[in-house]
């Protein structure tokens, strides 16, 4: 279990991908007083299977969708990165813009993909983003002079306590999620391009797996998370 933390930060591959890895615990931490961001890197525009869609109207979409869910849940700023889906790399820029958001909103707790996986694929985007929120904590949004010109925006070097990996296969930290996962599915729901079975499909699907979690943390309903702890 970990204490909930006055600010937390989201750093979300995909439209949708935050609600669907920490939603219920985003839900529970705002409804008690913590403070959220979303930073969005894709703008999730090759997420569909309509071959009448085109990418400059999906991302249209999809950032819709993305305010409506935050909106759900009380997340109080959503940063939109604005790269193409599958698009992610591991560059100088990237990194800068998740340092630079992490030094103005100076979240105690960050969220990320967690980038290590040996039994089952993973989008590169998922692979990317989290490898690189990892490297952005830690050591460059720390570290003064590491993207100097920060400082000349007032920006200043932040410690970030702790970070939380969803999509992990080690998880060793679960968050009870019984009172937010209504929260939750209605903030997934928002997704109206990416529901494709339907809203009781939804429901069905996230109930379930929370309550797989949930057997592991003997509660209901759970969130699953692996957790690296930054000495402060
Ligand atoms: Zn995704």
């Amino acid at each position: 279990m970990i204490d909930r933390p006055d600010r937390a930060m989201v750093v979300i591959p995909h439209p949708d991908d935050g609600e669907g890895g920490c939603g219920g615990t985003i839900a529970k931490w705002i409804e008690e007083g913590t403070e959220v961001v979303y930073v969005l890197c894709t703008n999730g525009d090759k997420g569909t299977s309509d071959p009448e869609m085109t990418s400059e109207r999906l991302a249209e979409i999809r950032e819709v969708e993305q305010a409506n869910a935050a909106e759900t849940l009380g997340v109080k700023e959503v940063v939109y990165l604005r790269y193409p889906d599958g698009a992610l790399e591991d560059t100088t820029e990237f990194r800068g813009l998740i340092v630079r958001a992490v030094r103005k909103h100076r979240p105690d707790v960050v969220f990320c993909t967690d980038p290590h996986r040996q039994t089952f694929y993973l989008h590169r985007d998922h692979r990317i983003s989290g490898q690189v929120t990892l490297d952005a904590v830690f050591p460059y949004a720390r570290d003064i002079l590491h993207y100097p010109e920060h400082r000349m925006e007032g920006l200043e070097p932040h410690k970030v306590g702790d970070l939380l990996m969803w999509g992990t296969e080690d998880p060793d930290t679960f968050v009870d999620i019984t009172d937010t996962i209504g929260l939750k599915i209605d903030a997934l729901k928002k997704h109206v391009s990416q529901v494709s079975g339907g809203d009781r499909d939804v429901a069905d699907f996230v109930k379930a797996r929370a309550q797989t979690i949930g057997h592991r943390a003997e509660v209901p309903y759970a969130e699953a998370f692996r957790r690296i702890q930054f000495r402060r």
